[in-house]
């Protein structure tokens, strides 16, 4: 842990009662890794805690304790007296879980791992060293003196599990594996976590691959990819879960790669969520903040506005430039 937990975020904890916790869109392992775990480290110190997603409840991770309790905006009263919000780099990325009308007044307790934080909350607690919120959470439970239940233990180690890929990506740190340690210690199921979680795809991913790989292109040391809305409906996956840039992110002439999928966007509008993926010495942190978005240096993403053709066509060569640039530094 680079960036202490801050002395106000321990104050806050202390004095509140009633807790809104949240987390982002398009959630992935961490993000409901760290909501529960939150969630049970409250619950443990005696506070009545809600955990909220904008998004319904992805299969995989229904064996987390508490995941049923997930409620969506709609259920989503105004009677607390704090916000959390975790694993979350902006505001945008809570999504409609926090109501400006019901919640603004009330402070706002930030706790994140991604080098791109905007700092929106009013208490801040930030540590890109961390592999995943969900890491920070295991050093909070400790500072608080609480005990590390079963509960917390599981989901905490599956926010680890999921963002380093099983201990698979470049920040995989000793802190990292020693945390994951502890909550193995504590009673968490690690092969029960990866296989429920990262071994797993219906068999319409595969299908999907099909689809989307005869279009695939390598250009410069850039690979990608563009999911189209027909196939995901040919393919019968309403969301992409293929993990299409896991696999992209392993062919050795490809230093960055990127899936795009097609969505509708707000307003109806049509929109292109973009996935990035960098090997070691590249970075596509930056350039996915610089389009509104945000993320890690060797994983980000963002989501543009517009046809396809022309969004993939800005996004591919503003990739090949950072790549290029990038090279030159490595020589
Ligand atoms: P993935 O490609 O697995 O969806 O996302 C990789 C990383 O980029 C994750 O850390 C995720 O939080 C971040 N990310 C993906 N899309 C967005 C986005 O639209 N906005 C922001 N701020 N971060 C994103
Ligand atoms: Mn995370």
């Amino acid at each position: 842990m680079n960036n202490p937990i801050p002395a106000e975020l321990v104050a806050l904890l202390e004095r509140s009662n009633r807790i809104l916790c949240i987390s982002h869109i398009n959630p992935d392992g961490d993000a409901y890794g760290s909501l529960l775990g939150m969630v049970w480290l409250l619950r443990t110190l005696g506070k009545q805690a809600t955990p909220a997603m904008t998004d319904p409840l992805l299969s995989e991770f229904e064996f987390l304790p508490g995941a049923t309790e997930i409620v969506d905006a709609r259920h989503v009263g105004a009677d607390y007296d704090l916000v959390i919000c975790l694993d979350a780099s902006s505001p945008d990325r809570m999504g409609d879980v926090f109501q400006p009308e019901l919640h603004a007044a009330l402070p706002l307790a930030v706790i994140d791992h991604h080098v791109t934080n905007t700092y929106f909350g009013d208490v801040n607690w930030v540590d890109p060293s961390c592999a995943a919120t969900a890491q920070m959470l295991t050093y909070l439970v400790e500072a608080l003196g609480a005990p590390t239940t079963g509960a917390i233990a599981e989901c905490l180690l599956t926010g680890i599990i999921t963002d380093t890929l099983s201990f698979r990506t470049s920040n995989t740190t000793p802190e990292v594996l020693e945390a994951a340690m502890r909550l193995q210690r504590a009673g968490a199921d690690l092969s029960m976590i990866v296989q429920r979680t990262l071994n797993r795809m219906p068999f319409s991913a595969l299908q999907l691959w099909s689809l989307v790989l005869p279009s695939v292109q390598l250009e410069d040391g850039v690979l990608w990819g563009v999911v189209t809305r027909d196939q995901l409906r040919d393919a019968g996956q309403p969301n992409d879960d293929s993990k299409l840039n896991s696999i992209f992110a392993t062919i050795i002439e490809a230093d960055i790669s990127a899936v795009f999928t097609e969505k509708i966007g707000k307003n109806g509008q049509p929109a292109v969520e973009c996935s990035f993926r960098a090997k070691p010495g590249f970075n596509v942190g930056d350039l996915a903040f610089a389009f509104g978005g945000g993320g890690h240096p060797p994983a980000s993403g963002c989501t543009l506005e517009g046809p396809t053709d022309q969004v993939v066509a800005r996004v591919v060569a503003a990739l090949k430039e950072t790549r290029r640039r990038q090279a030159l530094d490595l020589d």
